[in-house]
C-alpha cells in the first residue's frame, strides 16, 4: 500500500527536472556535475544529490548522518534512544542533547498547535495497525482506553532525561524526517557543499539558494488523487513538506482508513484535506507543521498561519480545490485544473 517509492522517484525527477533527461557527461569541475545518494531509512527512501567539487564527500556524510539518526530515533530498535525512553516503565532515561532537542521542539509545537501535533499517539496507531501493516478498526471502547495513556503534556523533560507516564508510549515519526534533513544539510555544508537536494520520501529539502546553472529548484506536489504532481513550486534554500492520507491507509468495508490521527478523537483526521504542505526555512519545523496542518483542516491552518506569519503552505482539499498563502503565490503553478484560493494577511 505504500507509494513512497514511486513518490520519492516522481518528485525527485520534478525537483530536477533539467537533470533527468539524457544529458551527456558534464566534465570534471563542471559546477552541473552531480552525485546521488540513497538510504532507507525512517521507513523511507532518502536520496540526496549534491552539486560541486566536494559533492562524494558530502552525500557520504549526509547519509550517514541520516542512518545515524535512524538509529537514534527508532521506535522499534532495542538499541535507541526512544526505545529506551518507551520501555522506562514510568522511570526518568537519559538522553542526548539532540534528542532533548528535538522532543523540546515537539512538545513545544504540540502547544502551538493546540494540541493537533502530539508525539504521543504511538498506542494508538500501533492498535490500528499503522506500526506494523496489520491494520484493523479498533472499537470505541479500545480507543477511549488508549487515549487515557496520551498526552504529550505528560512528558516531562529534564536536563537530558525525559520521563513518560508508565504505558505512554511517543514516536517523532513526524517530525524526524524534517529534523534528519536539516542535519544532513549541515553534514553537507561541513564537507564544503553549496548546492544539494535531498528528497526523504517525498519531504524536500534544498541547500543554495539556486541549482549551479542559476535557476530556481523545481519542486512537485504530489497529486492526491493520481499519480504525479498536481502543482510545482520554484523555491529557494529550505523546506517543502507535505503530509497526506495518501502515504499510508488501508480499506475496510468501504471506507478508507488514513495514518495521521487526530488526537482527540483517536481516529484518523477528518478534516477535509488530502494533504497540506509547509514550506519554510526548517526542515523540522515544515515536518511538524504539515502534520498539523493535516490534522487541523483548512479553518485551522490558516488560523495557525497568521497567529505564526513564519510559513507558507498548500492545502488540497478534498473536494479537489487549492487553498495557497500569498508569499507563494509568485512562484506556485497549478498543473492540474483547480480552484485556487489565496489566502492573504
Ligand atoms: P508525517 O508524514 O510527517 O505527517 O507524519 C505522520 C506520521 O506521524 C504517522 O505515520 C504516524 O506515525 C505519526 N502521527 C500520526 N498522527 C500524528 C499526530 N497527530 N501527531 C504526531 N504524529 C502523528
Ligand atoms: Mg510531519
Amino acid at each position: 500500500m505504500r507509494k513512497t517509492t514511486l513518490l520519492s522517484t516522481a518528485l525527485i525527477c520534478l525537483a530536477m527536472l533539467s537533470s533527468c533527461g539524457d544529458k551527456p557527461e558534464v566534465p570534471a569541475g563542471d559546477p552541473n556535475t552531480k552525485s546521488s545518494g540513497s538510504v532507507f531509512a525512517m521507513d523511507t527512501y532518502m536520496t540526496v544529490t549534491a552539486y560541486g567539487d566536494d559533492r562524494e564527500a558530502g552525500v557520504s556524510a549526509a547519509t550517514e548522518e541520516m542512518t545515524r539518526l535512524e538509529k537514534l530515533w527508532s521506535v522499534t530498535d532495542e538499541q535507541s534512544e526512544i526505545y529506551a525512553v518507551n520501555h522506562a516503565g514510568g522511570g526518568s532515561t537519559a538522553v542526548s542533547g539532540e534528542t532533548a532537542e528535538l522532543l523540546e521542539f515537539a512538545l513545544d509545537m504540540h502547544e502551538a498547535t493546540g494540541g493537533a501535533l502530539d508525539i504521543s499517539l504511538y498506542p494508538v496507531l500501533r492498535a490500528w495497525g499503522f506500526t506494523t501493516g496489520e491494520y484493523r478498526v479498533p472499537d470505541e471502547e479500545e480507543i477511549a482506553s488508549l487515549l487515557e495513556k496520551t498526552g504529550a503534556e505528560k512528558i516531562s523533560l529534564g536536563d537530558n532525561t525525559v520521563t513518560l507516564p508508565e504505558d505512554m508510549e511517543i514516536d517523532l515519526g513526524a517530525v524526524a524526517k524534517g529534523c534528519a534533513g536539516d542535519k544532513a544539510v549541515a553534514a553537507l555544508k561541513e564537507q564544503g557543499v553549496e548546492c544539494a537536494i535531498l528528497d526523504l520520501g517525498g519531504n524536500i529539502q534544498t541547500l543554495g539558494e539556486t541549482k549551479p546553472d542559476g535557476t530556481k529548484w523545481k519542486i512537485g506536489i504530489r497529486d492526491p488523487y493520481g499519480e504525479g504532481s498536481a502543482a510545482t513550486l520554484e523555491t529557494g534554500e529550505g523546506a517543502v513538506i507535505t503530509s497526506g492520507g495518501y502515504e499510508r491507509y488501508f480499506e475496510q468495508d468501504g471506507k478508507v482508513y488514513k495514518h495521521i490521527l487526530d488526537p482527540k478523537t483517536g481516529r484518523p483526521a477528518e478534516s477535509g484535506l488530502a494533504s497540506a504542505t509547509a514550506i519554510g526555512d526548517e526542515g523540522r519545523y515544515c515536518d511538524a507543521l504539515s502534520t498539523s496542518l493535516y490534522v487541523l483542516g483548512a479553518e485551522g491552518a490558516e488560523e495557525l498561519w497568521r497567529k505564526r506569519g513564519d510559513f507558507d503552505m498548500v492545502l488540497i482539499c478534498e473536494d479537489g480545490s487549492f487553498v495557497i498563502t500569498e508569499g507563494i503565490e509568485q512562484s506556485f503553478q497549478l498543473t492540474v485544473p483547480a480552484e485556487l484560493k489565496v489566502l492573504r494577511k
